[in-house]
């Protein structure tokens, strides 16, 4: 059950705990792999980001080059769609929003794939810049969308190593009070605009519940997102469950079957690769489960 300011704590592929039988009082929400019926697919439409994070699991950085162009993402949805596909789509990079045709996007998924949710993953640098209310607005307007604004250590030292700023004690203290401010004002936004939280806008943070309780914690009550990702990357790509399109170097799209591809996987193929992809996975996810697929 989703409340207003209730903090939320999500873990991969964890299944749904109570927070008292965890000895906590808050309500959790786990929205794990088993709360769907078929594995995860991650989007990702852009290489480039604007933060520098130390382990990015795609490897962006501002010169990242790569762009899925709109064909390629409408070829995407098309083939989840006929596969009837059935859960979380990530949309990723890089950093999303820095797509110039990503209004077109969320809309072609509200069309093709409307039963499906999207998480929007952003570094949230846009707002505070002129238009960013018009812009969240846009994205809150896809009931199916969730906006999931990034907010750590590791995304204010991306920040800094991103910037022309001296990499400084200072500097870092100074970004990490932008990043908050800009989380407060999302934030606001989200829930003025009648949004509900843990649905349609959270905070992601990567670590445990309990470091996201206190690091979070000048936010008040927020819905928040933990991602406690394993640290060894031939460990992450066994995370099962999550296949990737994604953009290799020379920025073709390509479908790998795991999360961490870009660090360890082979691509499995081309788009056109995607069906047997999600076969693949979802047989996967069928014996995790310990339940046959029809
Ligand atoms: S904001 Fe996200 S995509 Fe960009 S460098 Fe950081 S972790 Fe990578």
């Amino acid at each position: 059950m989703m409340q207003d300011n209730t903090l939320f704590v999500r873990s991969q592929g964890s299944r749904s705990v109570p927070a008292e039988a965890e000895g906590g009082t808050a309500p959790i929400l786990v929205q794990g792999a088993d709360s769907y019926e078929d594995p995860k697919v991650s989007i990702r439409i852009i290489g480039q980001c604007n933060f520098r994070c130390p382990a990015c699991c795609t490897g962006s950085s501002p010169s990242r080059k790569g762009i899925l162009s709109p064909d390629d993402f409408e070829r995407v949805v098309d083939i989840l769609a006929e596969e009837r596909f059935r859960g979380i789509l990530n949309l990723s990079g890089g950093e999303p929003t820095l797509h110039p045709d990503l209004p077109d996007m969320l809309a072609l998924l509200a069309s093709r794939l409307p039963e499906n949710r999207v998480i929007l993953f952003t570094n949230g640098s846009w707002i505070g810049q002129p238009d960013w209310r018009r812009r969240l607005t846009s994205f809150l307007s896809f009931s199916q969308v969730t906006v999931r604004l990034s907010l750590d250590r590791h995304h204010v030292v991306g920040a800094l190593r991103a910037s022309a700023m001296p990499r400084v004690r200072a500097s870092f203290d100074y970004l990490e009070q932008v990043a908050f401010r800009r989380a407060q004002a999302f934030l606001d936004h989200c829930v003025a605009g009648g949004g509900i939280p843990g649905r349609h806008f959270d905070v992601a943070f990567k670590g445990d519940r309990e470091a996201a309780q206190s690091y979070l914690a000048p936010l008040g009550e927020a819905p928040v997102y933990c991602i406690e990702l394993e640290k060894k990357p031939e460990k992450r790509a066994k995370k099962l469950g999550y296949l990737a399109v994604d953009l290799d170097d020379a920025g073709y799209p390509m479908v790998y079957l795991t999360l961490g591809h870009v660090l360890r996987n082979e691509p499995f193929g081309g788009i056109d690769a995607l069906p047997k992809a999600l076969a693949i996975n979802r047989e996967a996810l069928s014996r995790w489960k310990g339940t046959a697929r029809p």
